[in-house]
């Protein structure tokens, strides 16, 4: 689960993190009213989505020519103007693909002087089985393009899950970002306030792009100035404060829906519907797709017991999609008996009234009376004995179909 910046610098500030004064505003009246209670005489008007690169983005509605999701204001008015730029056009980043995604809300920040910007960042390290810190002096930029011309300028340190975080874990940040004296000081302190809020609330990635540090009056200041900050979904029902963050609309309306009814739905680019029971099945099932010559139009996991009901639905998300030209069914009974699965296939493709070519490779538990429910549904179901029967049956119906 995803949250939006200003979730995530509020979230990071009460862990002790150094973030500029921001209020988010939905509107352009509200953006006006935030502006006037921070002190100036720089704003930031910031673009609220979950997509990154919004400093570079363009707005589809405003030509090439406008500025980006990120825009600086020196006035009042000019926060205004910006606020009613954005509220409600489309913004396009390397993020979000062409489709764009709409700006509903807004983030209303102190502008801060820049003197150099930083990439820091906490994950888990799936090969370390640990919480890596990666830090680099190349912030600001595409950290991907860093990763990729010039590696060695990112710098990785893992932390014991035993000791947790430590104070050399600070210095070795500090050392990465090449800061000494009170500018380390600020990174340590400000790395232990981000594991600090990595372990207390699940997440599984913390990203600060930039860290800057900015001249102030009072000297030298280390800010974040941007955060992206993802949770574990599977912890999430210990977190429900943290739940309510969730912004539907940045949320695929399909993913939502399967969610709901607890199936795991990744839409995809083919025409293939797929309705599988168990992650590793699936993934072989896409993969025996596409070894045919043709795409998977998602990934769907129906889980261990696939009930008629979840069934239904998993059928209705997938009909949704109008890419979709023919459904693959392949269910293993193990939990579920064969039988019982084929009864739920049949009443949900007469309930969702199947438009589509429909081939099911059941195996398992009673096969024999499943197959024996499905050839006698009075549909036009397409029995296939194999994962390799299946593909091959399916892409030849959708060919046929076309
Ligand atoms: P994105 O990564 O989506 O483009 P950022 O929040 O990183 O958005 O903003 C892009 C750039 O805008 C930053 O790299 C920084 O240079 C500048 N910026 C962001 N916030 C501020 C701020 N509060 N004051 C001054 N400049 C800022
Ligand atoms: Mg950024």
């Amino acid at each position: 689960m995803n949250i939006h910046e200003y979730q995530a610098k509020e979230l990071l500030a009460k862990f002790g993190v150094a973030v500029p004064a921001g209020i988010p505003a939905m509107s352009v009246e509200e953006a006006v009213a935030a502006a006037k209670q921070l002190p100036g005489p720089l704003y930031v008007v910031k673009a609220q989505i979950h997509a990154g690169g919004r400093g570079k983005g363009k707005f589809k509605e405003l030509g090439p020519d406008a500025k980006g999701g990120v825009r600086l204001a020196k006035t009042i008015e000019e926060v205004e103007a910006h606020a009613r730029d954005m509220l409600g056009n489309t913004l396009v980043t390397v993020q979000t693909g062409e489709a764009g995604k709409q700006v509903n809300r807004l983030y209303i920040t102190d502008g801060v002087d820049i003197g150099k910007e930083f990439y820091l960042a906490l994950l888990v390290d799936r090969a370390t089985s640990r919480i890596a810190v990666v830090a680099s002096t190349e912030g600001g930029m595409d950290i991907e393009e860093v990763a990729h011309s010039a590696p060695e300028k990112i710098h990785t340190i893992t932390i014991d899950p035993a000791t947790g975080l430590m104070p050399h874990h600070g210095r070795a940040v500090a050392k990465a970002l090449n800061l000494t004296g009170d500018l380390a000081k600020q990174a340590a302190k400000i790395l232990e306030g981000l594991y600090a809020a990595f372990l207390g609330t699940d997440a599984s990635q913390i990203e600060i792009n930039p860290l800057a540090i900015c001249p102030t009056a009072d000297g030298d200041k280390l800010y974040v100035l941007d955060a992206k900050v993802g949770f574990d979904s599977n912890a999430m029902f210990r977190h429900k404060d943290l739940a309510e963050l969730r912004d539907l609309t940045e949320e695929d309306p399909a993913e939502v829906e399967a969610s709901e009814y607890d199936l795991a739905y990744i839409k995809l680019d083919g025409n293939i519907g797929c309705m599988v029971n168990g992650a590793g099945l699936a993934m072989a099932t896409m993969d025996i797709i596409k070894l045919n010559g043709a795409f998977p139009a998602n990934f769907l996991d129906v889980g261990g017991g696939a009930s008629k009901e979840k069934v239904t639905a998993a059928f209705k998300i997938i009909l949704k999609d109008p890419a979709v030209q023919g459904i693959l069914v392949n269910i293993f009974g193990g939990i579920m008996k064969c039988d019982i699965i084929a009864d739920g296939i049949v009443a949900a493709a007469k309930e969702v009234n199947l438009s589509v070519p429909l081939v099911v490779r059941l195996e398992g538990t009673n096969v024999e009376k499943g197959k024996e429910i499905l050839a006698t549904s009075g549909l036009p179901i397409v029995p296939a004995n194999d994962l390799g029967d299946a593909a091959k049956k399916i892409v030849a119906e959708v060919a046929k179909a076309a």
